[in-house]
């Protein structure tokens, strides 16, 4: 059987490099796309040498991202699976956002899971076969004070996976969505370590999720094991949004 080509978008750091780490231990061939992390993507690769390739771009430019693509089906072959991951967190109040800062927030989410999946349909489609997942956010499925924006950006994800997996469903093609509760990456950095505990406590399993534990399920919902799910919404939050 063909080695299946995955592309990662925000695969330097975080829960897209350890989606990256788990699709190279399971055998895939893996794009890591980074916008700035350049040291971090390069010491990724090296984990993987021959299974991990950094691909620069940035994923809210769609000329970018064209050549992303391009690079990645000359170089790599056609995307089988594509994982959209890339994002960025705000916290401000909603009356301080500027029109700049919700636009970008829009634009690194949401158009860029709309540029990725437009870039990556034309051989899914042609291969019939192809799996779509995006990264929102709780916060996208209940509504986050001080993150307006990202809530509506990642609420908005959910909406274009649910929509986009009843159109390419006929086609071979599933197309889900992870939706992460509170998980210890970079993201988390502005947090004091009184605000981590109190959020394990929130949490029903009593802990913060790591990366891995979100690069799983992901793993899973590419998987042909999970062909008969798409549109659906996985929750991996330890229980805090049900
Ligand atoms: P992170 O550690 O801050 O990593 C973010 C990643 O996104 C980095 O690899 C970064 O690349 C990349 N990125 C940002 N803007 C980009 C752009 N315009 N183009 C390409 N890549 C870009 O964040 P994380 O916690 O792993 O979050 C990953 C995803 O999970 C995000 O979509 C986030 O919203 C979501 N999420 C996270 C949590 C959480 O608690 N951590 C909870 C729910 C959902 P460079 O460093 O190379 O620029």
């Amino acid at each position: 059987m063909k080695q299946k080509t995955v592309l990662i978008t925000g695969a330097s750091r975080g829960i897209g490099a350890a989606t990256a780490r788990v699709f190279a231990q399971a055998g895939y061939c893996v794009a890591a796309n980074y916008q700035n992390s350049e040291q971090a993507v390069q010491a990724l690769a090296q984990e993987y040498p021959r299974q991990i390739f950094p691909v620069q771009a940035d994923v809210a430019d769609r000329k970018q991202v064209e050549a992303m693509f391009e690079w990645v089906r000359t170089n790599l072959g056609a995307v089988d699976v594509l994982v959209c991951n890339a994002g960025i967190a705000k916290q401000e109040l909603f009356t301080d956002v500027t029109p700049e800062s919700w636009q970008r927030m829009l634009d690194v989410h949401l158009t860029g899971a709309f540029h990725c999946c437009q870039c990556a349909l034309p051989d899914m489609l042609r291969q019939k076969w192809g799996r779509i997942i995006t990264v929102s956010s709780m916060w996208g499925q209940i509504g986050g004070s001080c993150e307006v924006a990202y809530s509506a950006a990642k609420a908005g994800l959910i909406g274009f996976t649910k929509a986009l997996a009843k159109e390419e469903g006929p086609s071979g093609i599933t197309v889900n969505c992870v939706a992460p509760g509170v998980i210890d990456t970079d993201m988390m950095a502005g947090f004091s370590q009184q605000d981590r505990e109190a959020l394990a406590e929130e949490t029903p399993t009593g802990s913060l999720g790591s990366p891995q534990q979100v690069a799983k399920a992901i793993l899973f919902l590419a998987s042909e094991d999970a062909d008969y799910i798409t549109g659906q919404v996985l929750g991996v939050n330890g229980g805090l949004v049900i």
